[in-house]
């Protein structure tokens, strides 16, 4: 049984109110941060704990928090990205409604490390229950003390707001969530500068996911090195997977990192195996923004070994940089499932997501669309499986954000994985102008 260490309480009657999420120990690592520690010394426990981003980049907490610039006389501030929106994922949202005060928590220890004195969780627009769980919560910190002038008699001041998102994908980028946050239109921005340097009215800015923030009143409770003893190599801690899709029991889960992917799937722990008895095909790791994986390489790297739930075990051999564990979104796809269609699906919602200021997001997007609904309704060509590869490799590298490369390599890796799926919409028309109408032979 793996440890949890967010979700210890989260069954307990209550744990969205202060007092009994209090009782619980909450609210500790602000005492034990604003009494005997100076904020340098809290995010030196971030460091040594290895904690990494959670929302998906996977880049180290620690060293994010070491960049910000810290010019005298000059606000900063620390903005949670709650626009929790990648297909497949669904972790925040729970870790929002269940335990409010564990990411008030966060935001306060945050906030006091980094100097913030005003600090934002920017919410996805369509959570409006869960803005108003924040907000309650948020009101009984302030009665309780742990919100506003002078927190606990330490000197120390924050405050803290929710601020809710209009609905659009693009907005989870941390750019365009500040650009959101300012009140303008949320196009990404370029970067350099990061934000760490320029970022929400172009002063210094930290911009966390949910659940790493979430991980900060641990790490300061037991130390960063305590933390770093879970898990495998730099992948340390637990991490929330949202698993859905074709599974016996889809779900949040807290695993801890290093768990085998093959656990994951099969065991009574977690996923419970494949539905309806059927045999697994394919899997997208981490959210509809990483690369797609056949049966055969999401249980066992190329080299043979056991694929891990790590950021490096989860990687694609160098076809794609960064790490395909991304947000933990799991999505199990059984033996039926039809990739062209499932492909085609996923590259409807990049196209209809993407900001549109660059060409190769804007127009590519919508031409891998339209050659995927070509070839899923049986008009498709042999050329136009190359034309996919073609317009995903004149995204890659030439856009303002990740979004384009989000859009190309999937589609790039369906056709790299699953080509024989793609020939065979093209050579059996007839069945293959079933929309859906899947090719059931072994993926290369
Ligand atoms: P990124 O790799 O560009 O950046 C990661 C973080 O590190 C950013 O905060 C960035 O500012 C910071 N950073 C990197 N280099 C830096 C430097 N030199 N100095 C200072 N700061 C630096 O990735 P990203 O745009 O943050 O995230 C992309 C990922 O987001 C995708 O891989 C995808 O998995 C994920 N995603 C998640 C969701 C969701 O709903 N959770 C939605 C869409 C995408
Ligand atoms: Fe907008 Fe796409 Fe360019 Fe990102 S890559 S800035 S979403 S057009």
């Amino acid at each position: 049984m793996g440890r949890k260490l967010l979700t210890e309480h989260i069954n307990v009657e209550g744990i969205n109110t202060f007092d009994v999420y209090r009782k619980h120990g909450g609210y500790r690592s602000v005492e034990k941060a604003l009494k005997t520690m100076t904020p340098d010394e809290v995010t030196e426990e971030v460091k040594k704990s290895g904690l990494r981003g959670r929302g998906g980049a996977g880049f180290p907490a620690g060293m994010k928090w070491g960049f910000l610039a810290k010019p005298e006389g000059v606000p900063r501030y620390l903005v949670c990205n709650a626009d929790e929106s990648e297909p497949g994922t669904f972790k925040d949202r729970q870790l929002m409604t269940k335990l409010p005060h564990l990411l008030i928590e966060g935001m306060i220890t945050g906030s006091y490390a980094l100097g913030a004195r005003t600090s934002y969780i920017y919410i996805r627009g369509e959570l409006l229950y869960v803005l108003r769980i924040l907000e309650k919560a948020i009101a009984e910190a302030y009665a309780a003390g742990f919100l506003g002038e002078n927190i606990l008699g330490s000197g120390y001041s924050l405050d803290l707001h929710v601020h809710p998102g209009g609905g659009a994908y693009i907005c989870g980028e941390e750019t365009a969530l500040l650009e959101s946050l300012e009140g303008k239109r949320g196009n990404p921005r370029n970067k350099p500068p990061f934000p760490a340097v320029q970022g929400l009215y172009a002063r210094p800015t930290v911009v966390n996911n949910v659940e790493t923030i979430a991980a900060v009143p641990i790490i300061v409770n037991e130390g960063g090195d305590e933390y770093a003893k879970i898990g495998v190599g730099k992948s340390t801690g637990t991490k929330l997977i949202s698993a859905c899709g074709h599974l016996n029991k889809p779900g949040i889960y807290e695993i801890e990192l290093g768990l085998p992917v093959e656990e994951f799937i099969y065991s009574d722990e977690y996923c419970g195996g494949i539905w309806k008895g059927r045999d697994l095909k394919a899997v997208v790791a981490g959210g509809s923004s990483v690369p797609i994986l056949p049966k055969e390489l999401i249980l066992k790297t190329a080299a043979g070994e056991n694929r891990l739930m790590t950021y490096e075990s989860l990687s694609d051999g160098g076809f794609v940089t960064g790490t395909m564990l991304g947000s933990g979104g799991f999505i199990a796809m059984d033996e039926t499932t039809c990739i062209v269609k499932n492909t085609w699906n996923f590259s409807r919602f990049y196209h209809h997501e993407s900001c549109g200021q660059c060409s190769p997001c804007r127009e590519g997007t919508g031409w891998m669309e339209k050659v995927l609904h070509r070839l899923e309704h049986g008009h498709g060509s042999m050329h136009d499986i190359d034309l996919l590869v073609s317009v995903a490799k004149q995204i890659e590298g030439n856009t303002i954000c990740p979004l384009g490369e989000a859009a190309a390599w999937p589609v790039a890796a369906a056709v790299r994985h699953f080509r024989h799926e793609f020939e065979w919409h093209v050579t059996s028309p007839k069945e293959a102008t079933v929309p859906g109408a899947a090719y059931r032979g072994a993926a290369v």
